[in-house]
């Protein structure tokens, strides 16, 4: 990198100054420490470059501040947003300054012009929720709009997939104020040619003359020079200063320059009409090329957007259940290709009147259900709007399958936006392919083929020198093609390490020129990001990669099986790589990943600062032990081990589960911890204190015992430990119900046994009801009831969490083996059984527990799909509300709460739009997680239970989670199996069948 501020070595001791001095002035987060640098050191990209410091200031004013000192220090800063570049933007030395969790607010909105202004750090759904009620929304719609900033959006010059009518980030910033490096503040907006109204340097004037000068003498250059295509985000934008009729938008200028001018302080947005109304085509090909070749006639018939899904992907989706039905409807037989495309005119009659004129035109390319290959194809009409959603969600899983390959090469982004004009797709896309083929890879495409961009990321292993090599080659060879069919190299995810290199030969040595003097002349001291865009370093060099040569991962004992996966540690290595910082766990709305991160905001306390923490603890980048030390430990405290991420990371990292081993890891080097072993032996001890209940329950009574307790066994005094009772669920006989009912094996867990049988002996009584036959295994060993081992597994205790499940295979095994389903009702213990379990045996025995265990209500679902559920269930007048366990939502088991209580006549079921509860487990009974607990809790859950009618029934599965409810909102909840009780109880008809549940078990 040509800066020598970014050469610097700084030693700890100039580090510590710096930071001291920001910890003063700044009110917001000032992190030096090397698990924190370690955090902020890689974005989406293949890169990793630690920085010397993180500022995560709570005010502009704050951000300006850091800036100047950080200046002042010889230092240099690069501005952060959700991190999700993908071509190594925000990794850089010096310090960074992350704008998202603090500035993120609207500054202003008038919805008659339709213009915002916001600050850097709102995320772009953020924005979108806030403007939908007025009927408005911000078009510019990236993949990754769950946690990209407007900030970063702009720094990128991102697009989103309907670019075709709404244009790039460029054609929709209308103003950026901004800080130059030298902290004067500017604001970058239209100007007059004659810059007529600028009147001194305070508001622009010399830079301003100085740029459309710029502009003016290398208009021609710029001409001849700049791809046509709209998909060019590549370097700066000159072509922004050239003459044009009246006026220029300086802001465009700073859009794309990827934090390397300005500092943005807000950024003034053009809004767009919601779209209300639209339909699409699922174009069939029956080749790929003609597909590509179509594209260029499609577009003709002015759709918002078309997308490419090919024939990898279509193969992807079929084998995900959920998708089989949405396939089966949108697509016929056995293309190569479908382009879908979407038309969003204002009147639906105009879209549908698109929609045939797509099928003559499809016909007169040639295309023709009867017709042989590659001719074969025509329109699939799509106008229904739950079909057009699952279209969409069908594309993203897919790509979603593909990321998540467990081996050690992967899809890497190098090539993956360039865009050339339509003319030249077909060939190009061949090409492509052939140029693959020659370095022995392979990639799939997909996206944007109405702008001539499709991603693809061949499938190569950055750890081999070999693939190295076969990546820049094709960087080379591809980038050569674009540029012969006057394409752009860098067409939407912006320029970094990976791609500034390659601009001397898209752009020649004179626009390289111009972009080293547009650099110097705002930021004359190379302090704003770097080596990017100008004088960058070779997009090769190792020494920058997030698996540089010397990357290592030696000596790693594991407690869990994660021989899925490669690498060291039985896979544990190839787990924890999986993580490509694509920033989906970052997302403030939707499912349930990441509750601590919804609460904190906080890098660390996401599963990507997680999983980039564990990587380089791993690798020995943060000191030896760093696994079991207390730094590791921070990272994941707030974890609380909902399993969100196993389900909805696009890759599949399962923190819950790689938490497990650094709890084992820190255990094993310190010895469980007193809090540990309450926990932890809960089992073991349960009966005891339920004989002596009301002297293990003076706790809750005693202000002083609540004081100690969180003193020496880190107890939060603020909680009440659920209450210790004599009458703790017991059966005196191991088999209930009729002698010819159907086999189940109802699993008894510890916390419904020995805190609310109520929940078990409903259960009971609506499988005997049922007709069931009822098993309550008993250990073999006579002794203490089963455990899952659940508690244990939470203290890091594995070896006895493994022992509790032995004991608990022994016992099942005879049920299981003949096929008999165990049914429990505490989601986070009966689940234990389908994930953990295989973790820790890998036995034919625990493969057949683990396929045969279902929830209470999932066994339900299916008894009724099956016409086999006989309930005389009555009427309950009124409402449920239903809060999800996170563990059910990530096995998909949820749906069957929701289906079970809609076979109660008469109960309207509304579920509540909530992430994990916050207590899991004993997290929220910790002194130290406690107020994160309660964080998470009000995030959504507890609102939506104070809201709730006095009358409604809240209904929640999980024990932990009706803790919860009860100790923050003061409202009882049931389990499921209480419902079905209540309901048993209402006098009603007879026992007919129940209707069969309407949608699939795991739909
Ligand atoms: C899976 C995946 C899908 C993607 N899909 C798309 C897509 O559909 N379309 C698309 O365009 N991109 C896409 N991207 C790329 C990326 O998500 C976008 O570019 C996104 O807009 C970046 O936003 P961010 O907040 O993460 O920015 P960051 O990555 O944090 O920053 C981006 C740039 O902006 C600069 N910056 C940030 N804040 C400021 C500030 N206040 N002042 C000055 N400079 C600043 C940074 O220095 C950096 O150079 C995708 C990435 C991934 C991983
Ligand atoms: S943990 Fe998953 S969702 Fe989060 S950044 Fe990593 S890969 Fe993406
Ligand atoms: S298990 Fe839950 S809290 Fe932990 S990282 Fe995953 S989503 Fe976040």
């Amino acid at each position: 990198m040509a800066t020598t501020r970014a050469k610097k070595v700084r030693n700890s001791a100039e580090n510590s100054a710096l930071a001291a001095r920001l910890s003063r002035e700044i009110t917001g987060d000032v992190l030096f420490d090397s698990f924190s640098c370690g955090r902020y050191a890689t974005d989406a990209s293949f890169y990793q470059i630690v920085p010397a410091g993180v500022v995560v200031p709570r005010t502009i004013d704050e951000a300006l501040r850091a800036l100047g000192m950080i200046r002042d220090d010889g230092r240099i800063v690069t501005p952060r947003g959700g991190g999700t570049s993908q071509s190594g933007q925000t990794v850089n030395h010096g310090i960074v300054i992350d704008f998202s969790k603090h500035l993120n607010r609207v500054i202003s909105l008038d919805v008659e012009n339709r213009s915002c202004v916001v600050e850097p750090g709102i995320v772009l759904d953020d924005l979108n929720r806030r403007l939908r009620k007025h009927g408005l929304w911000f078009p510019v719609d990236v993949s990754t709009a769950s946690r990209a900033t407007i900030g970063g959006m702009a720094g990128n010059n991102s697009c989103g997939g309907r670019s075709l009518r709404y244009g790039t980030m460029r054609d929709n910033t209308l103003s950026i104020d901004a800080a130059l490096a030298d902290g004067k503040m500017l604001h970058f907006g239209e100007v007059p040619r004659d810059l007529a109204g600028l009147n001194s340097s305070d508001n622009g004037l010399d830079l301003f003359v100085d740029m459309l000068a710029l502009g003016e003498r290398e208009a021609a250059e710029i001409a001849a020079r700049f791809p046509k295509v709209q998909r060019r985000v590549g370097g700066y934008n000159l072509d922004a200063l050239v003459p044009r009729n009246a006026a220029n938008n300086m802001a465009h200028l700073l859009v794309g320059s990827e934090g390397t001018l300005a500092f943005t302080t807000q950024i003034e947005l053009k809004l767009w009409p919601v779209i209300r109304n639209k339909v699409l085509g699922v174009c069939h090909f029956g080749g790929f090329y003609r597909a590509m070749d179509a594209a260029q006639h499609l577009v003709k018939l002015r759709p918002i957007a078309v997308e490419l899904v090919d024939r990898t992907m279509l193969t992807l989706g079929r084998e995900i259940a959920m998708f089989q039905p949405i396939i089966a409807t949108a697509i016929r037989g056995d293309p190569d290709a479908v382009l879908i495309v979407e038309f969003a005119e204002e009147d639906q009659a105009d879209n549908i009147r698109r929609l045939k004129q797509l099928g003559e035109l499809m016909g007169d390319l040639g295309f023709g259900w009867n017709n042989p290959r590659p001719k074969w194809g025509g329109v699939v009409e799509i106008i229904e709007q739950g079909l057009q959603t699952g279209i969409a969600e069908f594309r993203a899983a897919g790509l979603n399958v593909m990321m998540s390959m467990k081996q050690e090469g992967k899809p890497i982004s190098f090539v993956e936006d360039c865009a050339v004009p339509l003319a030249h797709l077909a060939d190009y896309t061949e090409r492509l392919n052939g140029i693959f083929a020659r370095h022995g890879t392979r990639g799939t495409m997909y996206a944007h083929a109405s702008e001539g961009c499709l991603h693809v990321r061949p499938v190569l292993n950055l750890k081999l020198e070999k693939d190295v090599k076969a990546m820049r080659a094709i960087a080379e060879e591809t980038f050569a093609m674009v540029r012969e069919y006057k394409g752009s190299h860098s067409g939407e995810h912006g320029d970094g390490i990976v791609r500034s290199e390659f601009h001397e030969a898209m752009f020649g040595p004179r626009i390289i020129s111009d972009f080293r003097e547009v650099k110097h002349r705002f930021d004359p001291g190379n302090v704003l990001n770097p080596g990017k865009i100008v004088d960058p370093p070779p997009m090769d060099d190792r020494a920058l990669f997030r698996y540089p040569p010397d990357y290592r991962v030696t000596r790693l004992a594991t407690a869990l099986d994660w021989s899925a996966y490669p690498g060291a540690g039985g896979g544990f290595q190839g787990a924890v790589e999986m993580c490509n910082n694509n920033g989906a766990c970052r997302k403030l709305e939707g499912g349930v990943m990441c509750p601590s991160y919804r609460a904190t905001r906080n890098e660390k306390d996401v599963t990507r600062g997680r999983a980039n923490t564990l990587r380089l603890a791993i690798s020995g980048q943060l000191g030896p032990d760093a696994l079991g030390s207390d730094e590791m430990a921070d990272s994941l405290k707030l974890c609380v081990s909902c399993k969100a991420c196993r389900h909805e990371c696009p890759t599949g990292v399962d923190m819950a589960k790689m938490k497990i081993e650094v709890l084992a890891a820190r255990a094993s080097k310190h010895g469980p911890s007193l809090r540990d072993r309450l926990v932890g032996f809960l089992p073991h001890y349960a009966a005891l204190a339920s004989r002596f209940a009301p002297v293990a329950n003076w706790r809750n009574g005693s202000r002083v015992l609540r004081m100690l307790f969180e003193k020496f066994a880190g107890i939060s005094a603020q909680r009440a430990l659920p209450a210790w009772r004599r009458d703790v669920f017991k059966s005196d006989v191991d088999t209930i119900g009729p002698a010819d009912g159907r086999e189940v094996v109802l699993f008894a867990d510890t916390f419904n046994r020995a805190y609310e049988r109520e929940n078990l002996d409903a259960a009971l009584r609506v499988l005997v009801e049922g007709g069931y036959r009822v098993h309550l295994p008993r250990p073999a060993d006579g002794g203490r009831p089963l455990c899952c081992g659940r508690t244990f597994l939470s203290a890091g205790l594995v070896d006895n969490a493994r022992t509790e499940l032995d004991r608990l295979v022994t016992a099942f095994a005879p049920f299981a083996l003949r096929g008999v389903p165990i049914v429990g009702l505490e989601p986070s213990c009966l689940l234990t059984l389908r994930d953990e379990l295989l973790s820790l045996r890998s036995d034919d025995t625990a493969k057949s527990i683990s396929t045969h265990a279902l929830l209470f209500e999932e066994f339900l679902v299916r008894e009724a799909e099956a016409g086999r559920l006989r309930l005389p269930l009555g009427p309950v007048a009124g409402k449920a509300l239903v809060h999800g366990h996170c563990h059910q939502k990530s096995f998909g088991a949820f749906k069957s709460v929701e289906q079970v209580l809609r076979l109660v006549p008469d109960l309207s079921v509304e579920t509540i739009e909530s992430s994990c509860c916050g207590m899991a487990g004993a997290f929220g009974y910790g002194a130290d997680t406690y107020q994160a607990s309660m964080d998470m809790a009000e995030l959504s859950l507890l609102p939506a239970i104070r809201r709730a009618d006095a009358a409604a029934l809240i209904v929640a599965d999980g024990t932990s989670c009706r803790y919860q409810i009860k100790d923050g909102a003061g409202r009882s909840a049931l389990h499921v199996a209480r419902v079905l009780a209540m309901s048993l109880d209402s006098p009603r008809s007879n026992p007919t069948p129940c209707p069969a549940a309407k949608e699939p078990l795991n739909g």
